[in-house]
């Protein structure tokens, strides 16, 4: 029966059914598993505007899209993806579409204008807290291309999917490394929750295809929490994490890690994990360039 299975797909092989436009429909394991890795492509387009002329200077000297096509480099796509940083008209954004993603220079703008002087008294650094949300953007957004591109079924809203596979794949890396990269993360949403106990946000808001930023800062905090309590406890007992939710989150994480694994993992080469375990962010002691001193 074995070797009966083995000639189909050696056929199926041979008579090109597994090129990649085939594929787009509904792959198979084998099938998948003939795709190239190593998929990524990268550019960034000189900045118009002079006011981002120094975003494009600190994400080309930092060499944001090298580090993060080294994330995805175990990535199998049935075609290759573009990421692309440029200036967008005073428009701070991020998306996936036809064309790749595109991450505007006047999206990190605002993530630079909100690093901290210091450290803060939660221990995220200046550092972390600018790294932290330009991964998270780029990996949100890869998730997009990869459920477009593999056509992925997805239950529930997409940006939330997004936002939970950028968080799983921010807790494979070494625990050091994640702890920083969540933190860094929670960072852009906390000044939404910090010392409130009440938020009044226009109805409609509540209609965004995104959750609120409050609620994406707490089921980021919650998985990153139920992936590993120990490592995490600070979440809760520094009073980032309700303990109301912190309850649950170890159900929330092993549901995603589930999901990623019967839904997503084959898109990946096996070695994803260590690839991201043995990646290496920018020192946290080391200060990022102020984006005052221009
Ligand atoms: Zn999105």
């Amino acid at each position: 029966m074995r070797s009966f299975v083995v000639i189909l797909l050696t056929f199926a092989m041979a008579s090109g059914l597994a090129s990649a436009e085939d594929l787009r429909a509904t792959p198979t394991g084998s099938q998948i598993e003939k795709l190239q890795a190593d998929q990524i492509d990268i550019e960034y387009v000189e900045s118009a505007s002079p006011e981002m002329r120094p975003v494009y200077d600190l994400v080309k000297k930092a060499e944001v899209l090298e580090k993060i096509r080294s994330m995805l480099v175990d990535l199998r796509l049935p075609r290759r993806l573009l990421l692309k940083m440029r200036s967008c008209e005073g428009k701070d954004d991020a998306w996936y579409d036809e064309a790749g993603v595109t991450v505007c220079y006047e999206f990190v703008d605002q993530i630079w204008k909100k690093v901290p002087e210091r450290t803060t008294p939660g221990g995220i650094t200046p550092m972390d807290a600018l790294v932290g949300p330009i991964v998270d953007a780029f990996l949100h957004e890869a998730g997009h291309a990869i459920f477009d591109l593999w056509k992925v079924p997805i239950l529930g809203r997409e940006e939330t999917a997004a936002d939970y596979f950028s968080a799983y794949l921010m807790l494979q890396f070494n625990k050091q490394e994640a702890h920083r990269l969540i933190m860094g993360t929670a960072y852009q949403y906390l000044e939404y929750v910090r010392s409130k106990k009440e938020v009044t946000i226009p109805l409609t808001k509540l209609a965004d295809q995104h959750e609120t930023p409050a609620q994406r800062l707490y089921n980021v905090l919650c998985i990153a929490y139920g992936s590993d309590t120990q490592e995490f406890g600070d979440l809760v007992t520094k009073g980032y994490l309700p303990k109301e939710r912190a309850d649950d989150c170890k159900e929330e994480y092993q549901q995603q890690a589930h999901a990623f694994d019967k839904l997503l993992s084959s898109y990946f080469e096996p070695g994803l994990t260590q690839t991201l375990n043995a990646h290496k962010l920018p020192p946290a002691d080391r200060p990022p360039p102020r984006r005052g001193a221009r």
